[in-house]
Parts: C-alpha cells; structure tokens; sequence
C-alpha cells in the first residue's frame, strides 16, 4: 500500500519533539507541504535543519491570541495533526487549579482552537480534510496518578468526545476527524513517567504484545487517518496500544 501526500499542506503541532516531530518528517517525506509548530525555537532550528522544507512556527499553544495570530498568515491547510500536550504526573489529591487549567488548556482548549481555524478555512474553500487528534489509551482506562496529566484520564477522555463531535459536525463538510490512542512511547514525554523498571514491567505486562509502542508505529497510524486509505473512517478512537484496551 503506497501512500503519497503530494500537493497536501499539512500543520503538525508539538512538532519539535518526539511523535509530532516524527509526523512532521514522515509527512514531509511523503510529500507534504509541512508547517510545524511548536514553542522551542532550538527544536525548529534543528528540525528545519533536517527538512529544509518544513516552515516552522514558533508558539505556545496555549495562548488564544498567539494562536489566533500565528495562524493568520498560515494559507490552505488539508491535514492538521493534534499531537502536542503537557504532561504532569499528580496524585489525584494532589492537582492544583493551575495545573488543571493547564492541562486543559493546552491538551483539549488549544485541539478545538486549532481544528476551529483550519475547519473553517476547509468549509470556506470547500476542500475536505483529515484531521486527527493524539490522544492515549489512558482516555479509556484509570492509570495510577494520571488524573489530569496529559497521558490522562481526564484530558484524553476529553479529547475523544470531542473528537468525536468534531467528526459529527464537520462530516457534512467532508472533514474526517479521528483520534489515534497510543500505549506507553518511549519518547522524552514517556521517559519522565516510565523510568522505573517496576512500573514498565507492571505495565507492559498488561500489554498483551508485551511491550510499548515505538514512535513510527504511532505516526504510521496517523499517516493512514490523514490519508485517503482511510476516506470512509471518521470519529473513531484507534488504539495503537498491543491490544491494552482489549482486556
Ligand atoms: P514530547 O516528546 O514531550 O513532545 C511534545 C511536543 O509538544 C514538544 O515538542 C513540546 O514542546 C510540544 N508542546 C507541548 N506543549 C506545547 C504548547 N503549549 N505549545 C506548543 N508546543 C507544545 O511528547 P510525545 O511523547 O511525543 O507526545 C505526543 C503526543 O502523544 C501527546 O499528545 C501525548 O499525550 C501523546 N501520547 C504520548 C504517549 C507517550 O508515552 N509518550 C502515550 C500516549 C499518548 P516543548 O518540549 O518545548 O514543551
């Protein structure tokens, strides 16, 4: 199965590290006109500095304005990947407001804030699109300490429905939205809450492939949800997690 995104344009946010800056490269190499964003400038520089193609675009995801503005000037966009989210590990009884309001707002407010401007420009230009939201397998199952944490419970859940409103209202406009929903990657997010052995073994041992997930396996799942090898899939929840959520 060849996918090809030649002539698409592409957004990728959180693009600087981990599965966001792997989806940004693997769009690129199948063609895609990528724009990549994310708030450290050092990632984009290296970043660009592996695929000169990309256009990176520096801010926090979590500013409405900074959003609004950075996006202006941005053009058609046909694809849009949701991938960044903050990641804070806390005992239930632990969460303060603030990081509550963050997680929030980077992991939920920001997704519907940018699917927002990049649909509107897709119902405008009468295009269709695909767009898909990085949620977790922790939207679907209580992890430990993972009460709001971006991995979490609470944000992903979040993320899901609104995945799945999102698909809903914006189907009529032939815009796919999906959700891809991840197991443990071991990228920099992953090492800060799997670095005890005990935990790894707890938890991959609920894996019934008995092991995490690697990054392309998570963004080759993205490539099929934006492409057209998946034009009648829409608002689904599609775990990459070795069948965790199946037990
Ligand atoms: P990562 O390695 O921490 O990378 C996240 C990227 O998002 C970073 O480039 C980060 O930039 C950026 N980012 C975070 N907050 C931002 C903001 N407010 N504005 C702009 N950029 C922001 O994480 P990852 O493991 O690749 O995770 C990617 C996605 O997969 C997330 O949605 C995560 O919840 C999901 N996921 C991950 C795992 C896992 O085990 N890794 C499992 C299930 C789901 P800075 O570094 O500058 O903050």
């Amino acid at each position: 199965m060849e996918i090809s995104f030649k002539g698409k344009r592409a957004v990728v946010t959180g693009a600087g590290k981990g599965i966001g800056r792997a989806t940004a490269l693997a769009l690129a190499q199948y063609g895609a006109k990528v724009t990549a964003i994310t708030r450290t400038q050092s990632d984009l520089d290296s970043l660009v500095e592996e695929c000169p193609s990309i256009v990176p675009v520096c801010f926090d995801l979590g500013e409405w304005e900074a959003t609004e503005a950075a996006l202006k000037d941005i053009g058609p966009i046909d694809l849009l990947v949701n991938n960044a989210a903050c990641a804070k590990l806390q005992p239930f009884l632990d969460v303060t407001p603030d990081q509550f309001d963050q997680s929030f707002t980077v992991n939920v407010k920001a997704v519907l804030h940018m699917s927002q401007l990049v649909a509107r420009g897709m119902i405008g230009r009468q295009s269709g699109g695909s767009i898909v939201n990085v949620s977790s397998q922790a939207s679907q199952c209580a992890l430990k300490n993972h009460t709001v944490y971006c991995e979490s419970c609470a944000t992903k859940a979040a993320l899901d429905m609104l995945t799945k409103v999102m698909a809903l209202e914006l189907g009529p406009h032939q815009i796919r939205v999906n959700s891809v929903n991840p197991t443990v990657v071991m990228t920099e997010m992953g090492r800060r809450g799997w670095s005890n052995p005990e935990t790894v073994k707890t938890m991959t041992s609920r894996i019934p492939l008995g092991r995490f997930a690697e990054v392309d396996e998570v963004v080759n799942t993205i490539l099929f949800l934006l492409s057209d090898k998946s034009t009648m899939t829409n608002g689904v929840s599609l775990p990459v997690d070795g069948g965790f959520l199946a037990c």
